[in-house]
């Protein structure tokens, strides 16, 4: 067979999670990455304030916190016992990261240093239940410091260490190869078909390990942070092989968005003690969360945003508001980490990449005048579901694909339920990495390669030559506008009945449309405009598979706010979505319930972690 290439385990996607799995996997078994992207182009990359780890390197801290948190954070929609692992895990993961030689920044006394993120807290020992309300003791919890970081490039440096260290080790690479099928055999999966970019020619995978970490799918949203790439490849490929996608509705708007264009200003500008005000000059987030102000959890900070813009105090009465990182405002407030005065100096060595990019993109300079800000789509609670292995599940019973695994935003483990806390997707990627990579070379060991079907490229062979012979009546540019914007605008922060079915109709409309275009371009070397049909395929996949979570879910939970439903409903959704292809542009819902964790009081089994009203 032409283009036929073989490896005990064949991740797809070079991003954190991808990496850290081949080099996990490859100490044990054969290990190759296919990538669409040069590897060191991920959006992990792109990852700007920190990775949380409860390293207690400033103050005390403990994993119990940090999996507290991530609990709590998820508005209880999270898998506990994954979120144990992920918290105590991330400990060992970030002094193994530094052994690998991440340079990250120091403490003056040489320890790795830590920032405060949004939701990330401990218990607060000046606690008074009696104390006046809106006074510092009246706060059960308070911000800690949890976030480790290079700068405002942490991501950037995770991806540079582990690439590195895969290349070391020997890894294999595909650097632009676009995966563009499964090969799934008798409810297995046994390998994946690949474009060669630069020559446009279809490469067949075997393999009997095989990983889905193909990163986010922010690409669905009009005003969004991630890169173009981001367009939920792996997810939709499963989608589209009958496998049901967890808990879709749950797509998080990051508050702090450069207005109109969606690049993200992290949060670790509020973290470092900048704030959001709005058209009045004011801290509103004093309104909505008395404790945690603007280290509340994303959800909440963005819901505000919206809050003040519709009570017509959006600067200038606009749809947007400000976030102002001025060392005069942060000494004003007193919201610096260290509660010490700050100058423009600290602030400038802190985030000088945020800085640079409201300079570059907005003409703004954050040093002297505070930067238009509005919600951007940011990051997919749900995707592919997984076991603590990152094995996929095939249905609601937990019931496992064999020989296909998923880790990273592409994956719903669940550690992020239904808001996930800024610093907890990388810390995600490199600990359920490496457990998947593990798994994935125990697998290999103990089975042998099954056989693949005959022909196993030739659907792939079918759709692009349709794609590529079809006369170009519906212009696809317009189709994806299209979807962005019904997305934004009716599925977007806050959802109704009326604005999901509308979303619902004209997706379903699209999809149809979809199989009407063609590619201008018929050429076979780097054919981008045909990649790009292709990803916006997937992207009608998933936009259809969270529109039908977000109808199903007749409440407000995390990140998923209907106004027809405002309240938390534990009774009736207390539980994972399971969408899953019911036709060819429909989708069905079915539910899982959510793993809890159980303790002992006063000889009685009560939960871990109780349910309570989620507060900031
Ligand atoms: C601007 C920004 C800032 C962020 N800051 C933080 C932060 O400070 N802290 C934090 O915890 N999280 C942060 N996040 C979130 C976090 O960075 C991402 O969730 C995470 O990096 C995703 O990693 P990944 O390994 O899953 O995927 P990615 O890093 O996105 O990599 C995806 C990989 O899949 C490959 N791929 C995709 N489709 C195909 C295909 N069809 N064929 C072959 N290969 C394919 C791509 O080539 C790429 O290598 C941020 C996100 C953004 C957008």
């Amino acid at each position: 067979m032409n283009n036929y290439h073989r490896f005990d385990c064949l991740i797809v996607g070079a991003g954190g999670a991808g990496l850290m799995a081949a080099l996990e996997s490859s100490k044990l078994a054969g290990t190759a990455v296919v990538t669409k992207l040069y590897p060191t182009r991920s959006h992990t990359g792109a990852a700007q304030g920190g990775i949380a780890a409860a390293l207690s390197n400033l103050e005390e801290d403990s994993w119990e916190n940090h999996a507290y948190d991530t609990i709590k954070g998820g508005d209880y929609l999270v898998d506990q016992t994954a979120a144990e692992i992920l918290a105590k895990d991330a400990v060992e993961c970030i002094y193994d990261l530094e052994h690998m030689g991440l340079p990250f920044d120091r403490t003056p006394a040489g320890k790795i240093s830590q920032r405060r993120f949004g939701g990330h807290t401990k218990p607060n020992p000046e606690y008074d239940p009696s104390a006046a309300p809106g006074t510092p003791n009246a706060r059960p919890r308070i911000p800690v410091m949890r976030a480790c970081h290079s700068a405002d490039r942490t991501g950037h440096m995770i991806l540079q260490t582990l690439y590195q260290q895969c290349i070391k080790q020997g890894v294999t690479f595909f650097d632009e190869f676009h995966m563009v099928d499964l090969i799934m055999e008798d409810g297995e999966c046994r390998g994946i078909i690949a474009i060669e970019i630069a020559t446009g020619q279809l490469h067949t995978f075997h393999a009997k390990s095989v990983m889905l970490a193909t990163g986010g799918y922010g690409r669905i949203f009009k005003v969004s942070s991630n890169a173009y790439a981001l367009t939920g490849d792996g997810p939709a490929l499963a989608y589209r092989h009958g496998l049901p996608l967890e808990d879709m509705e749950f797509y998080q708007f990051h508050p702090t968005g450069i207005y109109r264009l969606g690049i993200l200003l992290s949060e670790a500008c509020r973290g470092d003690g900048g704030v959001m005000i709005n058209d009045k000059g004011e801290r509103f987030m004093e309104r909505y969360a008395p404790n945690l102000k603007d280290l509340a959890s994303r959800d909440v900070c963005s819901r505000s945003i919206y809050q003040e813009v519709r009570a017509g105090r959006g600067v200038g009465g606009r749809d947007f508001v400000y976030l102002d990182i001025r060392a005069d405002t942060i000494n004003r407030y007193g919201t610096s980490p260290t509660g010490s005065k700050v100058d423009s100096r600290w602030v400038e060595s802190r985030l000088p990449d945020i800085i640079e990019f409201a300079r570059t993109y907005l003409g703004v300079d954050p040093i002297h005048e505070p930067v238009p800000i509005q919600p951007t789509a940011h990051y997919g609670m749900g995707g592919i579901p997984t076991d603590i292995w990152g094995r996929v599940l095939r249905n609601v019973q937990g019931d496992q694909v064999p020989g296909l695994y998923s880790a990273g935003e592409s994956a719903c483990v669940s550690v992020h339920g239904a808001n996930r806390l800024g610093t907890n997707s990388l810390v995600d990627l490199v600990v359920y990495g490496r457990r998947a990579g593990r798994d994935m070379a125990r697998h290999a060991h103990e089975t042998p390669f099954q056989a693949l079907p005959a022909k196993p490229e030739t659907h792939s062979k079918e759709l692009i030559s349709r794609l590529l012979s079809q006369p170009v009546r519906f212009p696809w540019v317009k189709l994806r506008d299209e979807m962005q914007r019904v997305m934004m605008d009716d599925c977007g922060v806050y959802r109704t009945a009326e604005t999901l079915e509308r979303a619902q109709t004209t997706i379903a409309r699209l999809k149809e449309q979809f199989l009407q275009v063609g590619v201008q371009d018929k050429g076979s070397v780097f054919n981008t405009g045909l990649l790009e049909v292709l990803e916006l395929g997937n992207l009608l996949e998933l936009a259809e598979a969270t529109v039908a979570g977000a109808v199903a879910r007749k409440e407000s939970r995390g990140a998923h706010s209907r106004e027809d439903f405002v309240d938390r409903n534990d009774e009736q959704f207390f539980s994972h979505t399971f969408a899953s292809k019911d036709g060819e542009n429909s989708a069905k819902v079915d539910y899982r319930p959510v793993d809890i964790l159980w303790t002992e009081k006063d000889g009685q089994k009560v939960p871990k972690y109780p349910l309570e009203i989620r507060k900031y």
